[in-house]
C-alpha cells in the first residue's frame, strides 16, 4: 500500500494498545496484512527497469504520499501529548509501519542497488495483492477511514 495508509494504521495500533511490547510489532506486522489487501501502488521497479529510473510523475506521486504520511503520523501522534513517551511510541508505531519500505528507498531513489534490497524487493513484491488504479485506491482510502474510525472510538 501507499505509505499514508501504512503510517495511519501504524500509529493507530500503537496509539489504542498500550503495551509497546504488543503494539510496536503489531504496528511491524500490519505492513504485511495491508500489502496483501488488494491495492494500487506506482509501479517503482517496473518503471526502474523500463526507464532505468523513476518518471518524474511519479516520484511527485510518491513525494506527496510521503509528506500526508509524515503529517499524518505526526498528527496523530501529537494528540498523545503531553505525554512525551505515548507520543514518541505512537511515533515509533508509524515509523515500524512503513519500515518495509523505507529500507526500499534508497534502492529506487539514492541508486544504492545492494543485494540485500534486491532480495526484500523480491519478498515484498511476493507478498502484494495488486489491483488497477480506481479500486485499489478506493480500497486504501477505506483503509484510512477505518483506521481513524477505530482512533476516534
Ligand atoms: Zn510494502
Amino acid at each position: 500500500m501507499l505509505e499514508t495508509p501504512h503510517v495511519i494504521v501504524g500509529a493507530a495500533i500503537a496509539t489504542k494498545i498500550s503495551n509497546p511490547l504488543i503494539s510496536l510489532p503489531l504496528a511491524f506486522g500490519s505492513h504485511f496484512i495491508l500489502d496483501k489487501i488488494p491495492h494500487w501502488n506506482p509501479h517503482l521497479n517496473t518503471e526502474t527497469q523500463k526507464h532505468g529510473k523513476i518518471t518524474k510523475k511519479t516520484t511527485a506521486f510518491v513525494a506527496l504520499d510521503v509528506g500526508l504520511a509524515l503529517i499524518s503520523g505526526l498528527t496523530i501522534a501529537s494528540s498523545s501529548l503531553p505525554s512525551i513517551n505515548q507520543t514518541l511510541i505512537v511515533l515509533f508505531g508509524a515509523f515500524f509501519a512503513v519500515l518495509p519500505d523505507v529500507v526500499e528507498g534508497p534502492y529506487f531513489f539514492l541508486n544504492y542497488k545492494t543485494n540485500f534490497i534486491k532480495k526484500w524487493i523480491a519478498f515484498q513484491k511476493s507478498i502484494q495483492t495488486d489491483t488497477t488504479p480506481v479500486p485499489g485506491l478506493i480500497i486504501q482510502i477505506l483503509t484510512i477511514l477505518a483506521a481513524i474510525a477505530w482512533l476516534v472510538a
